[in-house]
């Protein structure tokens, strides 16, 4: 299936005005598509399996910014460290101080968003708001020096009330403030609200996402 490059040319202008990052969602799609929105001249891709990532990145260029949006098993941390520039989806103190010790190893600092929960679905990984605050204000978080937190990540509840959705991701919006607003909890050169991705990204530029996660309305569907 061919990529659809006019799209991308329409979601990046739209993106343009709120002042928001693309990550282009590459997971399931071949190397030579993912070639062709590199060659129109986007560099940052996700992807939410780590075997398939690794592949991808020993494949392909090597200024591409990988970004990993799925559920992270600690023991495959070591596999992303060496490349990763920012982990989406953080969603418990034991991984964090896993990426941390990988990034050492390393030596590097590791982008990270924490992941909370905002949806009603049952299935979703990531923090409640109290876990991630809590989180925030704990003592052996300054003993990370490999890491950094640079904001959230959520995703709304898969369904086709807006209202439901747009006050999932304002409860997150409100969040990312008030922490924002307690300053040097999070990364003060780059904050980041990771919301949004094909069926629900307009709604969350709307509600103060600068970070939309697309993959079908780019490379269509996945099989
Ligand atoms: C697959 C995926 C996306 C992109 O989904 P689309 O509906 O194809 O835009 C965004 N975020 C996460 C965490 C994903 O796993």
């Amino acid at each position: 299936m061919p990529v659809h490059i006019e799209q991308l040319s329409v979601i990046l202008n739209e993106l343009n005005l709120h002042k928001a990052v693309l990550v282009a969602v590459s997971k399931t799609k071949p190397v030579e598509e993912i070639m062709a929105v590199y060659n129109s001249g986007h560099k940052i891709f996700g992807e939410n399996y780590v075997q398939e990532l690794v592949e991808k990145h020993e494949q392909l260029p090597k200024d591409i910014q990988w970004h990993f949006i799925g559920h992270l098993q600690s023991n495959k941390v070591k596999l992303i460290a060496p490349f990763v520039s920012l982990i989406h989806s953080v969603d418990s103190f034991k991984l964090l101080k896993e990426i941390d010790k990988e990034a050492k190893k390393n030596n590097r600092i590791i982008h990270c968003l924490l992941q909370v929960y905002i949806a009603q679905e049952e299935t979703k990984f990531g923090f409640s708001f109290e876990e991630a605050e809590n989180l925030l204000g704990s003592p052996g978080l300054t003993d990370l020096k490999n890491i950094s937190i640079d904001g959230f990540m959520g995703m709304a509840t898969l369904t086709d009330d807006e209202n439901q959705i747009r006050k999932e991701f304002h409860s997150l919006k409100n969040f990312f403030a008030s922490i924002k607003a307690q300053s040097g909890i999070l990364n003060p050169k780059s904050e980041i609200l990771s919301m949004g991705m094909t069926s629900d990204y307009k709604i969350a530029l709307e509600e103060g996402s600068n970070m939309v996660r697309i993959g079908s309305a780019i490379f269509g569907e996945r099989n």
